[in-house]
This record gives structure tokens, sequence and C-alpha cells, in this order.
């Protein structure tokens, strides 16, 4: 089969687009009143999409883990939290405007990709811009029926804080011992300056991120551990290789709170940019929040009654950023077909099933039998409508990974045909033997970490 990928990745990364508005992963938010820029809604198929991502990450990294626990924080938590975490005087990107077309752009972005800042890049204006100034990222608003001052709270711009505020309650009401994480997953908002590129910088999405707490001298190992899980992760949902890379943060551009940062930058067909980051945070968060709070955040060595602040890891990763590096990957156009070459752990679908005719009741009948069955264990999908090359062509263009067709030697044998996606090879199997078979093809092989708890 050929595989045509002569087109322009912009144009590709078009079909994308319209792909998932026309199947059903991503609309528009709020479409039917013209819109809100950069806002977007997740359909039948792509909400599907993101709880498989989500609950694979929390499969493999909380509950088959010994050494991570699960929290799910407020969205809105006490304005102190964001004093203390530097956001309130540092969470910034340097904003310019231009003087003519009053366009803005961040700064740092501009010199990333024209080199220089003093020009607006708006095709056919060439305004000047004005200097930069630091323009906070946090969305605000105010708690109680007024808008008054000192009830202002800031909605999340990351998940980290809340598992920060929650270290005390998790060495209080747990087993835990160092090195352990906590994790979540759950909405962030920034009011991002320029915003766009489909779902890939959006002002409301998800994090799954990961405080994992160390000793100090602990930090080369555990990060390079870390480095090593995510790539394997990346490997896990069936991204290739060839299309991310690391990227290590010069001193210039680390957070306030780093001491080493490195991104996962993913080649998004529009450019190649961040997909996930890796920082050391240090023990910058629990040392600010004990000294804001007042609450002594202090780990005790159970065997030593050694007393010290915990340094900590952060490996995060954005669920709409993975939704769309795994849509550009397993984005494919052949002769005559479209394909998302999904891992079948991710497919929002994982088999549909097809009466040969729509107009056979004895096919139907037997096809929703079948499909009955295996929906109690697989998300399914039923199709009669059209001929079966056209509801093949469907279900390829949304990732499902197989196709069952109850046709007329079903009635006579009880086999179906099972269609593979990517090779298209049919296979007659067994109704009885249908569901042992998709449970070896589509049972995720769970990794179990050797990580030593000492007890
Ligand atoms: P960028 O440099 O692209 O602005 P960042 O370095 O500010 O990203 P982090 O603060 O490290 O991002 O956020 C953790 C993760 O959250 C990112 O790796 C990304 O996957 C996701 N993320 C951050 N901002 C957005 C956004 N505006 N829209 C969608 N996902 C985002």
């Amino acid at each position: 089969m050929l595989a045509i990928r002569l087109m322009s990745s912009k144009d590709f990364f078009q079909k994308i687009v319209s792909l998932c508005k026309r199947r059903g992963f991503v609309y528009p938010g709020s479409e039917i009143y013209g819109g809100l820029a950069n806002t977007w809604d997740f359909g039948p198929l792509g909400v599907q999409l993101k709880k498989n991502i989500k609950d694979l990450w929390w499969r493999r990294f909380v509950e088959s883990r010994h050494d991570i626990v699960g929290i799910d924080s407020g969205i809105l938590m006490n304005p102190r939290v964001w004093e203390a975490s530097g956001h309130v005087a540092g969470f910034t990107d340097p904003l310019v405007e231009c003087k003519k077309c009053r366009k803005r752009f961040r700064a740092d972005h501009l010199m990333e990709n024209t080199g220089q800042k003093e020009k607006c890049q708006e095709e056919g204006c060439g305004g000047a811009l004005t200097e930069p100034r630091n323009f906070n990222l946090m969305f605000q608003t105010h708690i109680g029926p007024t808008e008054e001052k000192g009830n202002e709270a800031y909605l999340r711009p990351e998940t980290a804080q809340g598992s920060f505020t929650n270290f005390k309650n998790i060495l209080d009401s747990t087993r835990v011992k160092i090195p352990f994480g906590i994790a979540q997953i759950g909405k962030a908002f920034r009011n991002e300056i320029t915003p766009g590129n489909f779902i890939f910088r959006v002002l409301e999405f998800e994090q799954m991120e990961i405080e994992y707490f160390i000793r100090h001298g602990e930090w080369e190992r555990t990060f390079e551990t870390w480095q090593k899980e995510m790539s394997e992760w990346l490997e896990y949902i069936g991204i290739k290789k060839e299309n991310y890379a690391i990227r290590e943060h010069d001193a210039s551009e680390l957070s306030h709170y780093s001491k080493r940062t490195i991104d996962f930058e993913y080649n998004f067909l529009f450019g190649t940019k961040e997909l996930y980051g890796l920082a050391y945070r240090t023990n910058f968060d629990l040392t600010n929040h004990a000294k804001y709070s007042g609450v002594e955040l202090l780990y005790t060595d159970p065997q030593t009654g050694e007393k010290f602040i915990p340094h900590c890891i952060e490996p995060t990763f954005g669920v709409e950023r993975t939704v769309l590096a795994i849509l550009c990957d397993a984005y494919t156009e052949e002769e005559d077909r479209i394909v998302l070459k999904l891992d079948s752990k991710v497919a929002p679908i994982k088999v549909a099933v097809f009466p040969l005719l729509r107009n056979k009741p004895e096919l139907v009948k037997k096809a929703r039998e079948i499909f009955d069955a295996l929906r109690v264990r697989f998300a399914c999908d039923f199709d009669d409508n059209g001929n079966v090359g056209k509801r093949y062509r469907r279900q390829d263009e949304i990732g499902t990974p197989y196709c069952v067709t109850v046709d007329f030697q079903t009635l006579d044998d009880d086999t179906v045909t099972v269609r593979d996606r990517d090779t298209m090879a049919q296979e007659r199997v067994l109704i009885k033997d249908l569901k042992d078979f998709f449970n070896e093809k589509l049972t995720p092989k769970l990794v179990c970490h050797s990580i030593s708890v000492e007890e």
C-alpha cells in the first residue's frame, strides 16, 4: 500500500482539524453563537480518546505502582497559594503589541520564530511594537456575590500546587515513604497571549502531573529515571520515536522554581513544540508553602528520625497535546482511504460489528447478538448503513482496529469475518472464540514497576 505523505505538513494539519469536526472528535466551542476563540469541545470520539489516555496514564503511573498515590484537588484554592508558589509575581509572559494593527504577540515567541522582535509579523503590517510588558497568565475571579478587593481567587494554572498543599495530608493519612509521588489529572486554565494551533495552546486544558518527592542528593538519578519513564510512556501510547525529541532548557528559560527542565518536543506538523515537560523543582514549593502557611512541611525519616523538606521532580503531561500528537502520528492517507493508525489501547472504538446486508433479518439478528456480547467488554460500534466497503472506510477514518462482518457463511458455520484496520487482512473466527480473540488482541499489557519499597 502506497502511503501518500506528499502534501505539506500544514495541509495535513488542516485535514486532521477537519476530520476531528466531521467525525465528532473535537468541535469549536460555543459554535452556534459564533464560537469563542480558542475554546474547543470534545465530541463522542474525542472524549473517549481522552478518557483512554487518562485511564492508561492513571493505571500505569498510579494504580500499578507502590510509590505513587493519587489525589483530586480543587481548581479554586486560597489565593495565598499562588503568592507562595510565585505565580502572582512570576507567572507571566512578555507581551508586545503592534502600534499599527494592535495585534498582540509573545516577545519570546517572536524571537524564536523570526529571530527579531522589533516588527509586527502580521502579513502586510510590519508596524512597530511596544516594549514588552509582563502579562500574568492566571484567570482571576471573585468568590461571593460582589467583586470586592480581598475576595479575588484564581483558576489554577497548574494542578501541581494542589499536590504540594496536600503534602502533609498525604503523609498523615497514608503510609508513603520517600521516594514517593502525588499524582493528579485535572483542569488548568491559562489566559494565553497567543493561543491557537487548534487544541495545542488553549485557555482551558487538562494536565496529568506527578510531584515526585526525593532526598536532595537523589535528584539527578531520579530525573534520568523519569526521562526514561516519559519516553516509555510515549512508546506505550504509540507515538513514533522519530517524531519527538528532547530539548534542554537553558538558564534564561528556566521557570522561577526550576534548576533543570527538559521539554519533550513533538513535530506537530505546524512546528516542533513542547508536548511534555520534566522539571527539577528543588524544594522551592514546599519551602514556600511552609513559610506562607506557617505549617511545617517536613518529612521524617522513619529509620533515623531525620527531618527535612523533600526535593521534587515533576513530570507533566498535557492531555490535549497528547491527543493532538496521537492524531498527528496516526493520520495516514493511502490510495483509497484515510486511516487513523491509532494504537488499539487509545482507539475510541475497538470493534465495529456489521451485518452484511441490513435487509436480511437473520444477519442483523446475529450481528446484534455479537455486538451485545462484545460491548460488555469493549467499546463497540454497530453499523448497517451503506455497503460494507463504505463502513470499513468510516471505521478506518476513526481508527477502529477491528471490524466484524456477519455474512451468509455465518449462518452455516457460525464464523464471522474479522478485518484488521492496518493490514486490511481478513480472517474467519468462530463466534464463540471472538471474546478470547479480542481479549488477546486488545487487552493492554501492564508494566509493573520494580520499585523497591521499604516497609
Ligand atoms: P508552553 O511553553 O508551550 O507555554 P509551558 O512550558 O508553559 O508550555 P508547562 O507549564 O510546563 O507548559 O505545562 C505543563 C504541560 O501542560 C505542558 O507540557 C503542556 O502539555 C500543557 N500545557 C501548558 N499550557 C497549555 C495550553 N495553553 N494549552 C494546552 N496545553 C498546555
